[in-house]
C-alpha cells in the first residue's frame, strides 16, 4: 500500500525530476482537489460531531479540515454533503465476501467453480462498498478466492472495499471450519494444514505458514463448535492451548494478527490466553474472560446480526439440518445478552457482522442491534472506524476523518446520533478519494 518515490541510482536526470516534482507539489494542485462540504462531521475520534467544516480532499487524502464552506477556486470540485451526516469510511471487521448463507449453501460446494465463487463475490463486494463500508475483514473463505478479491479490487477492475483477508479458516479435524464436515462414504476427505485443517502445534505452524504463502494478511482460527457447521456441538473447545499458542506465535512471526471464531467459554478463555487479537461472536463470554480480555486489550466483535439471523431462521421448519436447527436456536439469541454485559464491562467492541451469514449491503444494520444492546450511537460509530482501525492495526492511515489520512469518506441521510436507524441510508460514498456515490 506504501507509496514510495521511485529513486534511481543514475544521477542529475532523476535528481532533476525529483525537484521538478517537489515544486509541483508546494503548487496548490487545485485540478486534483475536492472540497467536501460538511454541517454535520464525525471525525471518528471526537466526542461530538464537528459543525460546518470543509473537507479537502487531494490525491486520495484529507489534506485539511478547515472551519466554514470554503469558495471553490479553479478547478477544485464542490460536493455538498451539507444536509447528511459525514463520518469515515465504515469497517466490517468480519464478513465471508465468497458466500452467502440459503438453503442451497450446504451442497453448493459440489456444484460450484472457483470461478463462479469469485465471480458471484464481486456483487457482494460492490453490495458491501455501496453500503458504505470502504474497509472489510474477509475472515474464512473457501480457498484463496479473496485474495483473488481483493487484488482485483485493487487493480480496479471491480468495485469493492479494501480486504484484509484470512484466507481459509483453520480448524482441527471434525471442527467449525473443517471443510470435510458432513461427507459420507466415498465423499469423505481427511484435509491437512493447506486446506487449513491441523492437529498439532507442528501443523499449526504449518497451517499459518501456507497462508503466508497463499497471500492472506491475517489468521482466523474456530476455537470452538459452531452454529452453521454440520456437527454437533457449537460450543465445545477445539484447539488445544499449545496448538493456538503455536498459531499466535508463528502469526506474529509473519506480521499477521489472530481472530477467533468463539462461543463456548472454555475455548474462548484458552484463545485469550495464548494471545490472540480478536475474539468473533464471543457468546458465552463469562465475566472471568471479559477481565482477561481488558487486561489484554483483546478486541471482541460481537456481531449481533448473525445471532439475529440464524435465530429467525431456526424457526422456519426445515430451513436448517437437524443438526444445526437447535445450536442456531439456543446460540442466535444469546448474544444479544452478552453483548450488554460485555459492553457494561468495558470489553474494547470492533465492529463486526458476519455478513455472509445475514445478507451482504445490510451490514449497518449492525449499528442498531448495538444501540439496542445499550451502545451509546457515538460509540458504535467509533467501533466501525476509530476501533475497527486499531484492530487491523492501520490507525495512521484511516478509522477517522483527520489531515493527513486517507480518504474514506461516507455520508448518511440524517443524524445518527439521533436515529442510528440512518446508518443504513448512505448516500455518498468516498474510497481513498475516488467517488462511488453520490446523492
Ligand atoms: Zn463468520
Amino acid at each position: 500500500m506504501g507509496r514510495s518515490t521511485p529513486m534511481h541510482a543514475d544521477g542529475l536526470f532523476s535528481r532533476m525530476l525529483l525537484l521538478a516534482a517537489m515544486c509541483l507539489s508546494s503548487l496548490p494542485l487545485r485540478a486534483a482537489e475536492t472540497l467536501i462540504y460538511a454541517a454535520r462531521l464525525i471525525d471518528g475520534r471526537a466526542p461530538k460531531p464537528a459543525t460546518d467544516v470543509t473537507l479537502v480532499v487531494a490525491d486520495g487524502r484529507i489534506s485539511r479540515i478547515v472551519p466554514g464552506f470554503m469558495a471553490p477556486q479553479d478547478g477544485q470540485r464542490v460536493v455538498d454533503l451539507r444536509k447528511y451526516t459525514v463520518v469515515p469510511g465504515l469497517m466490517d471487521m468480519h464478513t465471508h465476501l465468497m458466500s452467502q448463507h440459503s438453503k442451497e449453501a450446504y451442497t453448493e460446494k459440489f456444484f460450484m467453480e472457483d470461478s463462479e465463487y469469485a465471480l458471484r463475490s464481486t456483487v457482494y463486494a460492490r453490495l458491501t462498498l455501496l453500503a458504505g463500508f470502504t474497509t472489510v475483514r474477509e475472515l474464512g473463505d473457501n480457498g484463496v478466492n479473496s485474495v483473488a478479491l481483493r487484488r482485483a479490487i485493487r487493480e480496479g477492475w471491480i468495485i469493492g472495499p479494501r480486504i484484509y483477508t484470512a484466507g481459509k479458516s483453520l480448524a482441527t479435524t471434525g471442527g467449525h471450519a473443517d471443510p470435510s464436515n458432513g461427507q459420507k462414504g466415498r465423499f469423505r476427505e481427511d484435509p491437512g494444514p493447506v486446506d487449513g485443517v491441523i492437529n498439532g502445534p507442528d501443523e499449526a505452524r504449518k497451517a499459518v505458514r501456507q497462508r503466508y504463502k497463499d497471500g492472506a494478511d491475517l489468521i482466523k482460527l474456530t476455537a470452538t463448535g459452531g452454529v452453521l457447521s454440520l456437527a454437533a456441538s457449537g460450543q465445545n473447545p477445539q484447539f488445544t492451548t499449545a496448538e493456538l499458542q503455536a498459531i499466535v506465535e508463528t502469526a506474529k512471526d509473519y506480521g499477521m494478527t489472530v481472530a477467533v471464531h468463539a462461543h463456548g467459554a472454555e475455548g474462548m478463555k484458552r484463545a485469550v490466553l495464548a494471545g490472540v487479537d480478536s475474539i468473533e461472536h464471543g457468546t458465552y463470554m463469562t465475566e472471568e474472560i471479559m477481565g482477561l480480555m481488558k487486561d489484554r486489550g483483546t478486541f471482541w466483535v460481537p456481531t449481533n446480526m448473525a445471532g439475529e439471523w440464524v435465530a429467525k431462521k431456526a424457526a422456519e421448519p426445515g430451513y436448517f439440518p437437524e443438526v444445526v436447527r437447535p445450536k442456531a436456536a439456543a446460540i442466535g439469541p444469546a448474544i444479544r445478552s452478552t453483548f450488554q454485559k460485555a459492553y457494561q464491562s468495558g470489553v474494547k467492541i470492533a465492529f463486526g457482522t458476519d455478513s455472509g451469514v445475514s445478507v451482504h449491503g445490510e451490514n449497518a444494520h449492525e449499528f442498531e442491534l448495538m444501540v439496542e444492546g445499550g451502545m451509546p450511537p457515538m460509540e458504535a460509530i467509533q467501533s466501525a472506524t476509530l476501533q475497527a482501525a486499531r484492530l487491523l492495526k492501520i490507525e495512521d492511515t484511516l478509522g477517522t476523518l483527520e489531515a493527513g489520512k486517507l480518504a474514506d469518506v461516507v455520508a448518511v441521510d440524517g443524524d445518527p446520533l439521533q436515529d442510528i436507524s440512518v446508518m443504513k441510508k448512505v448516500v455518498f460514498v468516498m474510497k481513498e478519494g475516488q467517488v462511488f456515490r453520490e446523492p
